[in-house]
């Protein structure tokens, strides 16, 4: 039974309001890449995303964006990474602003949030774009994660319940919600918190970070499926860690996904998630090296030999998210332009050239299960 949320529109697609569930995806080459980005964004429509997702960082970005957008379509959404700001110019192109609130302290540090929030809502409403208010557990602002000592989680909800309330003081309504973390359990606990409190508000869901499939894609169906089939859920992006001529499996995997919950067919994997579990990001056009899905390819099958042990190794593609994601993991790595940097937990162990990182890993992990083993 689906809620009865507000029906956002995005472009030609309508999320919530008993719409069909959208499936999304994202663009992971470089943004001014304006061939390849308009081929990848057309190849995600084709493959059905009612909504893809490109990210500008800069005034190149956008003026590239404005390029991939008349050259595609794909109905488009921005992703604005720290400088907001760039709402204004992007909007013109695209039917729907994703910000992060936690990103959002970053620029004009001065400037209070709900005035930045007030910015984004009429840029949005004078270009009639929806907007999605994406948090997630790894990047929440740290003034909400003051306020919530020991609790990740509640200052994800949090975060996002109060953004909803500065945008519908601004009379503002129509806009998404996300609540993202790479463990599916905290995606499922997170969303139905928030659908509580706001049962009227649409809500995007993904497991962050969720990795090279096929693991990546059983950690998103433990949440989707638990979620779609409490009817919570009106939009679902699948992030997977796949080259970028494979990234409409994206898509592909999402509708399945849809498909088998709407038809009550669930997969059940008792010993999943007991053993190594490898965290790696989607890709986006931030990435710092082309090779980094090779390198988390790579990292998967050289730690085969240790999937019993509960270590979580993270690899991210690059510096700018690399070391707030992985904070929480045993072993972390994020890709440079020449190096990886490789930490274990929050010790920074150095930056190692994409060739000699991988033994580096393993001498860490052998230690790690050695201790663990001793103590
Ligand atoms: S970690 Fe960096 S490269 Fe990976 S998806 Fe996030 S922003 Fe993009």
């Amino acid at each position: 039974m689906k809620r009865a949320t507000r029906a956002v529109r995005v472009g030609r697609v309508t999320i919530g309001g008993g719409a069909p569930v959208v499936v999304q995806s994202m663009c992971a080459t470089r943004t001014q890449d304006v061939e390849a980005t308009a081929r990848q964004a057309q190849a995600l429509h084709e493959a059905g995303a009612g909504v893809v997702r490109i990210a500008v960082d800069s005034d190149r970005d956008v003026a590239a964006l404005a390029e991939v957008a008349k050259r595609t379509e794909a109905n488009l959404s921005v992703d604005l990474q720290e400088n907001y700001r760039l709402a204004a110019t992007v909007a013109p192109h695209v039917r729907k602003i994703r910000y992060n609130p936690g990103h959002l302290h970053h620029h004009e540090t001065t400037k209070p949030i709900p005035e930045k929030v007030k910015f984004l809502a009429d840029v949005a409403a004078r270009h009639d774009c929806a907007i999605r208010v994406g948090v997630n557990c790894g990047s929440v602002a740290p003034a909400t994660l003051e306020k919530h000592p020991g609790d990740q989680l509640g200052a994800m909800v949090r975060s996002a319940l109060d953004h909803c309330e500065m945008l519908d003081r601004h009379g503002f309504t129509r806009y998404v919600v996300s609540l993202k973390d790479s463990e599916p359990a905290k995606v499922v606990e997170a969303n139905r918190r928030f659908a509580a409190e706001r049962p009227d508000v649409p809500l995007h869901l993904g497991v962050t970070e969720a990795g090279l499939p096929p693991d990546g894609v059983i950690k998103t169906r433990l949440a989707f499926e638990k979620l779609l089939a409490e009817g919570i859920g009106e939009t679902i992006r699948v992030s997977l860690t796949v080259p970028n001529d494979r990234k409409p499996e994206e898509v592909t995997v999402g509708r399945k996904i849809l498909d088998d919950v709407a038809h009550r067919r669930f997969i059940s994997v008792p010993e999943f998630g007991k053993g190594l579990n490898i965290i790696s990001c989607p890709s986006c056009s931030r990435v710092e090296n082309e090779a980094f899905v090779e390198l988390a390819e790579k990292v998967k099958e050289l730690t085969t030999y240790a999937r019993k042990h509960k270590v979580t190794i993270a690899v991210m593609g690059c510096r700018v998210n690399g070391p707030g994601e992985t904070d929480d993991a045993d072993l972390g790595l994020w890709c440079g332009p020449t190096t990886v940097n490789l930490k274990r937990k929050s010790e920074k162990l150095g930056s190692f050239p994409y060739g000699e990182v991988l033994p580096r890993l393993k001498q860490e992990l052998d230690g790690l299960i050695a201790e663990r083993a001793a103590g």
